[in-house]
């Protein structure tokens, strides 16, 4: 099972380069697409999910263009849009009941089966005959997560999924998606690395419409060990810093700044770090200065 962006181009009505020549092949498993807000992660998801079309390029699955065959790949997609739109005063188990009717699951047993499933996966077994519209976030995500499995897709688009979500509700959204991932090619658009660090076996990094960095990420964070270096510095010495390093980010920790730079020379006062995905973000993705 492959899918290959090739090529893909958008300039929106208002002059926005939102996609540069994107190209990107995914194999099943969890791909995470990270960047920061506007850097083309909703458009190149719309377009695999054959919501809009590119100016130029192709996105082929197993080798048949989906753009020239959109209805064809829609059987085998499932969208999970940043909102989930679904504020019913039905119980997610009639909801569930009636799209997967919609899909066509005639035999009632079979149906009322694989509702079961689902809502046990989702871990809304327990809620199933509460109205949707009563839900948490969390619990809508999940919940859109049944809905999209209904069909068993074999891609899997999931657009900035725990925005919003509470550590626990995440964690839990989290254990589903991982467990989808030996039957579909998932990708997850976020700009929360952690997102990326725990769950994604592939990722790149994506900005201003471009891919910068394409990967796994054990392999990009390897790819800067020994380069990344700590220390505490004043307000005045991190502008003077900024002006002689690349500095990668900056936190507050007890009260002090503590800076993160990345050069392969060891500097004066600066101890080494053990560089993780955050920094290889930041390399890429420069933080703003604050
Ligand atoms: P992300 O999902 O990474 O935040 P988007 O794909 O939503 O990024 O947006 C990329 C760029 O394209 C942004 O500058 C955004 O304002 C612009 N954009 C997105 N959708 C549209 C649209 N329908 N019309 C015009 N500009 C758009």
């Amino acid at each position: 099972m492959e899918l290959e962006i090739k090529n893909i181009s958008k300039i929106y009505n208002n002059g926005v380069h939102a996609l540069k020549d994107v190209n990107l092949t995914l194999t099943p498993g969890m791909f995470g697409l990270l960047g920061p807000n506007g850097a083309g992660k909703s458009s190149i998801m719309r377009t695999i999910a054959t919501l809009q079309q590119p100016d130029s390029g192709d996105i082929l699955f197993n080798g048949q263009s989906i753009l020239k065959k959109p209805n064809l790949f829609r059987q085998k997609l499932g969208y999970l849009p940043q909102e989930f739109g679904v504020y019913s005063n039905e119980s997610a188990l009639s909801l569930l009941d009636y799209f997967a009717r919609l899909k066509g699951i005639k035999n009632t047993k079979q149906r009322k089966q694989r509702i079961e499933e689902l809502l046990h996966l989702v871990n809304l077994t327990e809620h199933c005959h509460k109205a949707v519209d009563t839900y948490s976030g969390g619990m809508r995500q999940r919940f859109g997560i049944a809905q999209v499995l209904l069909a068993e897709p074999q891609v899997i688009i999931v657009d900035e999924p725990t925005a919003g979500l509470d550590p626990a509700e995440r964690n839990r959204f989290y254990a589903i998606l991982h467990h989808l991932t030996s039957q579909a090619i998932v990708i997850l658009s976020t700009h929360i690395v952690a997102d990326v660090t725990d769950l994604c076996n592939d990722m790149a990094i994506l900005n201003k419409g471009e891919i910068l960095a394409r990967g796994a990420p054990d392999e990009l964070v390897h790819s800067i060990q020994g380069s990344i270096w700590q220390k505490s510095v004043t307000k005045d010495e991190l502008a003077q810093l900024r002006a002689q390093h690349k500095v990668l980010s900056t936190r507050i920790v007890k009260g002090e700044i503590k800076a993160t730079i990345q050069t392969t020379q060891a500097t004066t006062g600066f101890l080494p770090a053990i560089a993780d995905l955050e920094d290889f973000y930041f390399s890429y993705v420069p933080e703003l200065a604050v």
